[in-house]
């Protein structure tokens, strides 16, 4: 009897805390305060800040209830990471016309080179201004293969019927351009750009997107080029000014030679599931990236206890947290479908690990219903409408309005934050053709988002303190959970899901 007594005792002091139907802002911060200390050494792929940070979200979920998802027991899906850092380079141009073909150095200060290759060296070829066009691709194919292609870093304005940037330089790269180079305009965004290009080398093992050649030079320098080949300095916004604009050659022929630092390693995405009642209803998944930059700054030897991590408190420590709260509700509430979490690694390296998990399943892609991503939740006060990155391309607009009415809130309708679409985990979905959202009312909050992108966004200062504000977190905390049980169950969205939303 006293045997049993002290039994019941144990179980009543150790059974875990009776979970509130409504997440808290103590919850969320205590995730974050954890996930954003220096103990975690701001997150980076490859790190011991990626074993505690894996091994905490997976310990989470494991005390929530789901079980891992990879498909194969375990909460750790590998993601196998190429990372190319620029060691040493050197570029010169002569003038065609120049029957000598004397090279004129250009100083390393004004370009930046990666190569794909340890050393890559290509010599002699032609330059052409590739700008942005529509042409055919094997139209592209004629005018760009075996040369330098240039482009601007910025699209002209008001062009919305031609490519982002990004696009662009895919498409140049596959059009079999030998180099691509963007020319940036100005001091602050030549720092800003090269800095990122620096950090933004990283690509999934067999990843064909990096060019042999890529880098950055500075509008200043091209402006000299110019008029040294006998062109007007501005000749490329002539060119591009032209409403008919195809891509032009440049009379110069370029040397360019890039000795790159590779180095390849293992990170993780870390995948949870709690099984549905009904598993052939389809599947539902929450995501959000855990990765940050680590230490991103270097050390001031004139202050070497000064600040260097990037902990990532709001981008996107705050989005984790919301997952594992979420999960501790969801694991409770007996839904049809099975529910999926994802933890990506590699967001901030261009979406890395959304595009391995895409490539990788651990279920029919075409099963996927819907796909939520939570990727910087914490900065708007309570009460404020919600943005909902995806409205107008992803299919359940109206679904999630529903949801929003249910839940007394207000979805953004000015359509402002979907510059950020591509710039989102979500988007390696959308690209096959799949539902994703990332619902977050700090996008919603244009002027408190403007002042982190501004201020402490990918920097030192992103950091957990009093003055971060919680509460529009809790409120897209909680309307993730509404969210998950409205499409977690056939009941509420009895449809199959819709592939039909354009992409393929
Ligand atoms: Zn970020």
């Amino acid at each position: 009897m006293r045997f049993l007594l002290n039994l019941l005792l144990v179980i009543v002091l150790h059974a875990p805390p009776a979970i509130a139907e409504t997440i808290t802002e103590q919850e969320l911060r205590a995730h974050i305060a954890v996930l954003a200390s220096d103990e975690f050494e701001g997150r980076k792929p490859g790190t011991e800040g990626e074993n505690k940070t894996v091994n905490y979200i997976a310990t989470q979920w494991s005390q929530a209830g789901l079980v891992p998802g990879t498909g194969n027991q375990s909460w750790y899906a590998p993601v196998t990471l190429v990372e190319r850092f620029p060691s040493a380079f050197n570029a010169a141009f002569a003038v065609t016309s120049d029957k000598q073909q004397r090279r004129q150095v250009i100083p390393a200060s004004d370009i930046i080179l990666r190569a794909k290759r340890e050393r890559e060296d290509i010599l002699d070829i032609p330059v052409i201004f590739a700008g942005y066009a529509n042409e055919k691709p094997e139209e592209l194919r004629r005018l760009v293969s075996g040369k330098l292609a240039l482009l601007h870093m910025r699209k002209p304005k008001g062009r919305n019927d031609l490519p982002d940037y990004i696009t662009r330089k895919k498409q140049l790269i596959t059009a079999g351009a030998a180099a691509v180079l963007s020319v940036v305009e100005g001091n602050v965004r030549w720092s800003r750009s090269t800095r990122f290009f620096q950090r933004s080398g990283t690509t999934l093992e067999g990843d064909q997107y990096h060019g042999n050649i890529e880098g950055l030079i500075r509008g200043d320098r091209i402006r000299k080029m110019l008029k040294k080949a006998g062109l007007h300095e501005d000749q490329f916004d002539i060119w591009q000014g032209d409403p008919d604009f195809r891509a032009m050659d440049v009379p110069v022929r370029i040397d360019l030679s890039a000795q790159t630092h590779i180095r390849k390693y293992a990170s993780h995405n870390v995948v949870g599931k709690i099984p549905g009642s009904d598993s052939q209803s389809g599947v539902i998944l929450f995501m959000g990236h855990w990765d940050h930059f680590g230490e991103c700054r270097i050390a001031d030897p004139l202050n070497p206890s000064k600040d260097r991590i990037c902990n990532g408190a709001v981008d996107n420590a705050s989005g984790i947290s919301l997952m594992i709260e979420v999960s501790r509700r969801l694991a409770k509430a007996n839904l049809s479908r099975d529910i999926y979490f994802l933890a990506t690694t590699a967001e901030e390296m261009g979406l890395l690990g959304a595009y391995a998990f895409v490539d990788d399943v651990p279920f029919p892609l075409d099963s996927l219903i819907a796909v939520f991503n939570a990727d910087t939740v914490a900065l708007a006060e309570d009460g404020r409408k919600i943005a909902a990155i995806g409205m107008g391309k992803a299919g359940l607009d109206d679904e999630i309005e529903k949801v929003a009415k249910q839940e007394n809130r207000e979805l953004d309708r000015s359509g402002k934050s979907e510059v950020f679409i591509q710039r989102q985990d979500g988007y390696a979905f959308l690209e096959k053709g799949i539902p994703a959202y990332m619902i977050t009312s700090a996008f919603a909050d244009e002027v408190r988002l403007k002042a982190f992108i501004d201020g402490s966004y990918h920097d030192v200062g992103d950091e957990l303190n009093e003055s971060l504000l919680l509460g529009g977190a809790v409120d897209d905390a909680n309307f993730h959970v509404a969210l998950g049980h409205y499409f977690g169950s056939t009941a509420t969205y009895p449809e199959k899901g819709s592939s039909d939303i354009g992409a393929n």
